[in-house]
């Protein structure tokens, strides 16, 4: 046994020239390093020209819009994303999968080997149906489940569903959102406030109770928030308090969930091309010169977030939790 650990002069100076060959065949080794894996090159890209930039088109659509009518089309992801199998054999259920960061969640997951169930609007049954095919077309169960979250029995029913036809559940992404500007708190009806918090604050609160029974230990469970939890607008009082709210239900549900082994995380996105943004969430002059205030004079797409949800997911990521990942193009706090 002794014998075993000791090292002998001959084998320290023998394993050193080893590494020195090591060293000298280095270049030799890197530069044959992409075919040993079989992995495309990757192009530098430059973030600043990569997407369009404002001026963007006057549009609006009725609430709550289609991502196939935006111009440009926003880029989930559809073409662009490649997975690697990091979420092999999960099962996740993504409110608004149908447009958005949501339906770039999907296309991810599916990709690296997840089923997928995605919540919207009837009204949405146009994109749900292409993310739906999406995610089909990697050999995953693709399950649309369509109803209002704003109702207490429906987000029960919407768990229980996803897990009946996935056979379990270990990625919950509460996603969905209502954002109406409005200019003045006083254009604001007792009505719409309560759509607002109906939509973001009590729809994640009635999924995550249905949820939490079902989740075993290495499941997670993912908030999109926004970077106006940190730095509000004025137009959006309402909106924002919501992802305030958002940004801190990650951080206590991380606490109480620590010890169960669910992780709790929240995606802080920047000013991103998507629906909600065309169907009133955003004013016409506003929406013209969307992203330019960010440092690379342009919107973020929602592809651009999609393997921050798929980071949050994967196992290799569980030291975190209660952790807000931002994506905003320069702004934001997290
Ligand atoms: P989106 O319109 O594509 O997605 C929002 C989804 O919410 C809709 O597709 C819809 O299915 C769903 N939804 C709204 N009300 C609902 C209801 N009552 N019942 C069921 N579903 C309902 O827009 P998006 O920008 O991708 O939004 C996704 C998330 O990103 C939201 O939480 C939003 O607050 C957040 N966010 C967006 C931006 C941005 O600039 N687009 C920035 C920061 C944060
Ligand atoms: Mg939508």
């Amino acid at each position: 046994m002794e014998k075993d650990n000791t090292i002998s002069r001959r084998q320290v100076i023998g394993g050193l020239g080893a590494g020195l060959a090591a060293v000298a065949v280095a270049p030799v080794v890197d530069a044959t390093a992409s075919d040993k894996h079989n992995y495309a090159v990757q192009k530098l890209e430059d973030p600043a020209s990569k997407y369009p930039k404002p001026p963007f088109k006057s549009q609006s659509q009725p609430w709550p819009g289609l991502a196939g009518k935006m111009e440009p089309q926003p880029d989930h992801g559809e073409k662009s994303y490649k997975g690697s199998g990091r979420l092999m054999g999960r099962k996740a259920l993504i409110t608004g999968g149908d447009s958005g960061m949501g339906r770039a969640a999907a296309i991810a997951y599916a990709r690296e080997g997840a089923d997928v169930a995605i919540n919207y609007l009837p009204a949405e049954e146009q994109d749900a149906k292409e993310v739906i095919a999406l995610i089909k077309a990697e050999g995953r169960k693709a399950v649309a489940i369509p109803g209002d979250l704003r109702d207490e029995a429906f987000c029960k029913k919407l768990v229980d569903e996803a897990v009946r036809q996935l056979g379990g559940l270990d990625i919950l992404v509460n996603n969905a959102a209502r954002q109406q500007a409005h200019e003045s708190i006083m254009d604001i009806t007792s009505e719409n406030f309560d759509w607002t918090m109906k939509t973001n604050i009590y729809a994640p609160f009635w999924t995550i109770k249905a949820a939490l029974p079902y989740l075993q230990p290495g499941s997670v469970i993912i908030a999109t928030t926004s970077e106006q939890a940190y730095d509000p607008t004025p137009d959006l009082y309402d909106y924002a308090q919501t992802k305030a709210a958002t940004m801190n239900y990650v951080k206590s549900l991380a606490k109480q969930f620590g010890p169960k082994g669910i992780r709790v995380n929240g995606v802080a996105p920047g000013p991103i091309w998507t629906p909600l943004q065309v169907s009133g969430g955003a004013s016409q002059e506003k929406l013209m010169k969307f992203g330019s205030q960010t440092v690379f004079g342009r919107p973020g797409q929602p592809v651009e977030l999609a393997s921050i949800y798929v980071q949050l997911a994967a196992n290799d990521g569980s030291f975190a939790t209660g952790q807000i990942y931002g994506s905003s193009g320069g702004a934001g706090q997290p």
